[in-house]
């Protein structure tokens, strides 16, 4: 199974600037490269990435989208319009949309089910709080998380980011111990679920991922790619944790 390795933008980048970093990017990544490598954009960028990426190695990501066809859903992206533009991979349940937002375990679940309705791949993220993982309770808020999303079945293509909300964008990681502790018990969950479907399913560790440290977490067995948000707006930074993966 290839890694996959995934750069999410969040709320950054102007259309010149999403066009210079994948010009550059293009010029680091070989044809064929060792990792599988994604983008994500923001939505008034993702045209012109999916234009400028058509034909290369690099798959194209959005960081969210609407569970929903089409409607009065006034501000928002539906998946149906995500797979219109190429679009592979959509992130769903990131925790800052899940804390910012509101967004509820079951509507993380719709989303999931429209993604794989419009042909898209979601990356589902989980993760625990600090309060969360000092109480000792951090398998059961992701085994939570990972029911309610996915308690209808498997019915595509799968990514998971295991996230812990702690990690992300704070500069400290988790220690890669227990990224690889959460990530056997995520296996071994999806495994009893869903059973060879779901060796299938690509396992990434996302928080505060660089290229000083991607080795650690990429390197572990039951660790198949990351999910990068600050390190991932320099395309050398991201090239560089794509390689450590390799
Ligand atoms: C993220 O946004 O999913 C993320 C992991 O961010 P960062 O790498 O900045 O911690």
């Amino acid at each position: 199974m290839k890694s996959l390795v995934a750069a999410n933008w969040k709320m950054h980048k102007t259309l010149k600037e999403t066009e210079d970093y994948l010009r550059r990017l293009l010029e680091l990544v070989p044809p064929d490269p060792p990792v599988e490598l994604a983008v994500f954009p923001p939505f008034t960028a993702l045209a012109r990435a999916g234009e400028l990426l058509l034909g290369s190695p690099i798959a194209l990501g959005a960081q969210n989208g609407h569970p929903e066809r089409e409607g009065a859903f006034t501000g928002e992206v539906s998946m149906y319009q995500l797979a219109d533009l190429g679009v592979r991979y959509v992130i769903c349940g990131h925790s800052e949309r899940r804390k910012i937002f509101g967004e509820t375990d079951e509507f993380v679940a719709k989303k999931v089910r429209a993604a794989w309705n419009y042909g898209l791949t979601p990356i589902l993220c989980v993760g625990e709080t600090l309060v969360e993982r000092r109480a000792g309770r951090a398998w059961e808020v992701v085994e939570k998380q990972l029911s309610l999303a996915l308690g209808d079945g498997l019915f595509g293509p799968l990514v998971i980011a295991y996230e812990p909300v702690w990690a992300i964008g704070t500069g400290v990681p988790a220690h890669p111990q227990d990224a690889q502790e959460m990530a056997q018990r995520i296996r071994a969950w999806l495994c009893g679920r869903f059973g060879k479907l779901g060796e299938g399913v690509r396992i990434q560790y996302g928080g505060s991922v660089k290229p000083e440290n991607a080795h650690e977490f990429l390197k572990l067995p039951e660790i198949q790619g990351a999910l990068v948000g600050g390190a991932s707006l320099d395309p050398q930074s991201f090239w560089a944790i794509a390689l450590a993966a390799a």
